[in-house]
């Protein structure tokens, strides 16, 4: 097994003027505006670290894993299982057997869903989930519920944006089969008190999941430490490449756990009457899996663990305490979201303009920002809300992207007055 002990590349101290050069999308064409990135809650920008280490797989190293037995492809495997034991170190999971790639958080979730889901839920049985979900973490335990007969149970959220702990410990129950709750909620910004809700659910035998999407770019997430049993995330939204994402799984329940799509690698051997599995994670990764995708992630997280973790933090708290009081200034603009503990989110309305008409006056001033539901319906249903205008921020953002977004939503106000 790789040596999860090996401590990460050199650690640098945070400058932002430096960080923004290594994102060469934000860097302004001569005679042009720069880029003010505010959509990074949807996808992060890729560093050229990340870019580099792209090109340079496909360039020197490109073959299928796990099959050659040339010297090319036992390098791409070994850089293919080099980047599992760099993930299992980013989270501090126990074992790199419990870091399964997929495509995503959604996909990770439906793995679950589908397989630990279907084997444990029945009709009389229960999965909570909050009503801060994404759909990504709530159609598929829908989905699996009608299957199976089971109920999806719904801890509320308080009017301003914060899990109802309280609530949720009274919908536990006998009949809970698991808790699924985002770790860092996508339209609110809201950090859920993870630790004290595995807690609560671990004293009735419950295994917790966490969809940590908004999660992993933003604050330290050590998954042994937070005792969650599933933790879920997606490469594009920590400064990695689309399409490749990170189940953890607890060892013992993924072994118990029955194999999600059927095809190569999940095997061990194959007969007309029978297939023998492969060991995790290997049984949940069926096909050539997107290689140059996790050595690309592996770059984005190296990339992000050459910082001082606590000056990361630090410096995206500060531009989005600042964006927050900018805003929280302007006569027509209300905060959507007021959660004591907040990471990376900032959502708004102005007066009862759309949030679409809003964000298409400040994409005119350069600003990208996100507007309507966020992929979180039932969350705005409970606001009484169509959506909202979504700022969101990454560790390249400034108190000056922030000033740009003030300016921007002050003339939309005026616009629309
Ligand atoms: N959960 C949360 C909290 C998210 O923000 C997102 C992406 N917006 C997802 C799940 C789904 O991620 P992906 O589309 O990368 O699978």
């Amino acid at each position: 097994m790789p040596d999860l002990t090996a401590p990460h590349a050199r650690v640098l101290p945070f400058d932002v003027a430096a960080v923004r050069r290594d994102f060469p999308i934000l860097a302004a064409a001569a005679g042009t505006r720069a880029l003010v990135y505010l959509d990074n809650a949807s996808t992060t920008q890729k560093p050229q670290a990340v870019i580099d280490r792209l090109m340079a797989f496909y360039a020197g190293e490109n073959a299928n894993v796990h099959r050659g037995v040339y010297e090319l492809s036992e390098r791409a495997t070994a850089a293919y299982e080099a980047a599992r034991a760099t993930v299992a170190r980013f989270l501090n999971a126990a074992s790199t057997s419990e870091i399964v790639f997929v495509r995503g958080t959604t996909e990770a979730v439906n793995l679950v869903a589908a397989t630990h889901g279907r084997a444990h839920l029945a009709a009389g049985s229960e999965v909570l989930i909050t009503a801060m979900e994404h759909h990504s973490n709530l159609v598929p335990w829908q989905r699996v519920c009608e299957e199976t007969g089971a109920r999806l149970r719904v801890a509320p959220v308080t009017p301003a944006g914060e899990l109802d702990l309280a609530a949720l410990e009274e919908l536990l129950s006998e009949s809970t089969r698991m808790v699924a709750v985002a770790h860092v909620s996508n339209a609110l910004g809201t950090v859920n008190p993870v630790r004290a809700i595995v807690e609560l659910a671990h004293r009735r035998r419950i295994p917790v999941l966490v969809d940590g999407a908004q999660a992993v770019a933003h604050l330290p997430v050590d998954v042994q430490a937070l005792g969650c049993d599933f933790y879920a995330f997606s490469g594009h939204k920590v400064f990695g490449p689309t399409g490749i994402g990170v189940l953890y799984g607890r060892l013992d329940l993924l072994e118990a756990m029955p194999p999600y799509q059927s095809g190569g690698d999940m095997i061990r051997s194959v007969a007309f009457e029978h297939t023998c599995y492969n060991d995790v994670p290997y049984k949940f990764e069926a096909g050539t899996p997107h290689v140059a995708g996790v050595v690309g992630l592996a770059a984005a997280i190296q990339y992000l663990s050459s910082f001082d973790t606590e000056r990361v933090v630090e410096h995206e708290n500060d531009v989005l305490r600042y964006a927050t009081e900018q805003l929280s200034s302007l006569p027509h603009v209300r905060l959507v979201g007021r959660a004591a503990a907040k990471a990376g989110v900032l959502s708004f309305l102005v007066d009862d303009v759309h949030p679409h008409d809003v964000a298409t006056v400040l994409d005119r001033a350069g600003v990208a920002v996100r507007a309507g539901h966020h992929c979180c319906q039932p969350l705005m249903d409970r606001f009484g809300l169509p959506g909202t205008v979504r700022a969101s921020f990454a560790l390249y953002n400034t108190r000056a992207d922030a000033d740009a977004l003030a300016a921007a939503v002050r003339a939309a106000c005026e616009r629309f007055a």
